[in-house]
């Protein structure tokens, strides 16, 4: 169980060989480097596991909500209240844009590119109050744009495989909304109900797209992977041992296997990123294009 791009997975999810995160989130699958990049955000650190089964990992010096790749080369780390840059060939991290959010009162959370590759990624409040949270849009000029204030804990974001609509969860909605989008102009519609999802504490938190429309919703305190379909229908389910899913994200060379980070919390494994094979493929990350 060394190569993440050819060990044998099935349906059932398997423990990576990868050091356990407290808070593991937001995966993303770098195709050029047929490799996955994940974050624990508390510890500030973004991990990389290799197709050649290789573990590394850099801090940023700030909580590390998500991180993406870069069309240029390297990484843009959602990261405080900001966002910076890593180069993971050597570690150097700088300063890429700020938000309007306080480090005493909000820290990153979730994010994900656009097709464009324009970066979202939204705050919550240290104390999870509900209104403390932002969702940010971070463009390829730089420029930094409030899309939602207000929300509670802004967390999973996806988009159709068409690309013409975008998904978005607010944890503490227990929901998953759906927005029309223009990929082109990046303009996006009314937010509207799309799913329900969890109730008291268990909660939705990030999400992952197949390539049949289908939503992969990780469930905190659930101990589960929430399939929807494109309607946002329950569509089955992937049951994980550690209660607290986190996320979950598509990769692998035929973008076949289904990567799913966890948190410290009840159950076994908490924190431990698993992998497994959903049976359906996923779509690609996007690169930030800044
Ligand atoms: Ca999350």
């Amino acid at each position: 169980m060394t190569l993440p791009s050819t060990e044998p997975l099935g349906a059932e999810p398997v423990p990576l060989p990868v050091p356990v995160s407290e808070l593991g989130e937001g995966p993303v699958w770098v195709a050029a480097e047929t490799a996955l990049y994940w974050v624990d955000i508390p510890a500030g650190r973004v991990h990389r596991l290799a197709g050649d089964g290789g573990h590394a990992s850099w801090e940023v010096g700030a909580p590390a909500g998500a991180v993406v790749p870069r069309a240029g080369g390297g990484l843009v780390v959602a990261a405080g209240t900001g966002f910076v840059t890593l180069e993971p060939a050597t570690g150097a991290v700088a300063p890429l844009a700020g938000t309007t959010a306080s480090p005493a009162d909000a820290r990153m959370n979730d994010g994900a590119c656009d097709l464009a590759g324009r970066f979202y990624a939204g705050t919550m409040a240290h104390d999870e109050a509900p209104g403390g949270g932002t969702l940010y849009r971070l463009d390829p000029d730089r420029s930094v744009t409030e899309i939602y204030p207000r929300v509670g804990v802004s967390n999973g974001i996806g988009w159709s495989p068409d690309n013409r609509q975008m998904y978005y969860i607010d944890s503490l909605e227990y929901r998953v909304d759906v927005m029309d989008y223009d990929p082109l102009t990046g303009q996006i519609g009314e937010r509207r109900p799309f799913a329900a999802v969890g109730a008291g504490d268990v909660q939705p938190d990030g999400l992952a797209v197949d390539s049949d429309g289908g939503l992969w919703v990780a469930v905190w305190g659930g101990g589960m992977i929430q399939r929807l379909d494109p309607a946002g229908r329950p569509a089955g389910q992937i049951r994980l041992p550690a209660a607290n899913v986190t996320s979950c994200a598509f990769g692998g060379p035929d973008m076949d296997r289904l990567y799913i980070t966890t948190a410290a919390g009840p159950g076994r494994l908490g924190g431990t990123l698993f992998g497994c094979l959903p049976g359906v493929p996923g779509l690609p990350a996007h690169p930030f294009r800044g």
